[in-house]
């Protein structure tokens, strides 16, 4: 299922997708009167839904602007750097660090400040950073609360899927030690289009992921070549940490960022970035 939140005419809503129709059925006219007035509530109720059939009218999705499935997340969004061998490696070229894998995973966070939808605009914070880079990024939307997860349980902890890009400002990131500040000014975290939900993915989740800056190729792997899978990331995050409904997990990125390139291809005025996930799809956004 693809559970989308959307602005109609001024109101916030969410409800399920029909990528196919591009039709959204609002979640006021499936479940009725118990609805959470958000997609986040409705993942905090812990609550599944099933759907049989669909109602006969929705709304077309090119009438509504497209909101991030989660658009006020209750905590920073949880994000893994280093995780695919030939991201490390680029980036250590340029830092003269190591090129291997790490021990444990480079566990960071996003401010919330950062989040917008799919196809918002990423400001280029001009006078702020000179380096702004994108990370093309499978994110994880936790479903249950758990804590000490262990590793074969962890996929029962997974609520679905949705597409992001850890944005990066890499003067920050460098300048200030702990990499919070370079991560999360203003329009950090573009996602969407939606949470595809687990049932849709097959495990292990091997999906093609890319991104493209004004169409040319910068990034493609496969999900796959995560040197920390997601059950593993999962549970070590969770170790004596409490995850909770609702919270994003973002898996880190493969190679081919800004900063790999010689010299560095970083993001300017009027790039248009797009993000893209075989079985989840793709969000694009201008920066300005
Ligand atoms: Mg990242």
């Amino acid at each position: 299922m693809f559970l989308i939140s959307y602005e109609y005419k001024g109101k916030k809503g969410w409800g399920v997708a029909n990528p196919d129709k591009r039709v959204i059925y609002p979640a006021n006219d499936i479940f009725g009167e118990n609805t959470p007035n958000s997609l986040l509530g409705f993942i905090q109720d812990e609550s599944t839904i099933k759907l049989d059939t669909y109602p006969e009218r929705g709304l077309n999705m090119d009438q509504v602007k497209l909101l991030a499935p989660v658009s006020n997340p209750t905590r920073n969004i949880f994000c893994v750097g280093k995780n695919y061998l030939e991201h490390i490696i680029e980036i250590a070229k340029q830092d003269n660090t190591a090129q291997k894998p790490l021990e444990h995973p480079a566990f960071f966070s996003k401010a919330t400040n950062t989040v917008i939808g799919t196809f918002d605009v990423i400001p280029s914070h001009e006078g702020i950073t000179e380096q702004l880079d994108y990370e093309a990024e499978l994110a994880v939307i936790i479903g249950k609360r758990g804590v000490n997860i262990p590793v074969e349980d962890a996929m029962d902890y997974v609520f679905g899927y949705t597409v992001l890009n850890d944005v990066t400002a890499r003067d920050l990131q460098s300048n200030h030690l702990q990499w919070l500040k370079g991560k999360s000014l203003d329009g950090f975290c573009p996602m969407g289009p939606w949470i595809v939900t687990k049932d849709e993915i097959s495990e292990p989740v091997e999906l093609n992921i890319s991104s493209k800056v004004n169409g040319e190729i910068r990034q493609e792997s496969n999900t796959r070549h995560m040197i920390f899978d997601i059950p593993t990331l999962i549970s070590i995050l969770s170790q004596g940490m409490t995850l909770e409904p609702g919270d994003i997990l973002a898996t880190g990125t493969p190679s081919g960022v800004g900063k790999g390139f010689v010299p560095p291809k970083y993001l300017k005025k009027g790039d248009i970035v797009r993000v893209e996930v075989e079985k989840v799809g793709y969000i694009e956004n201008i920066v300005k």
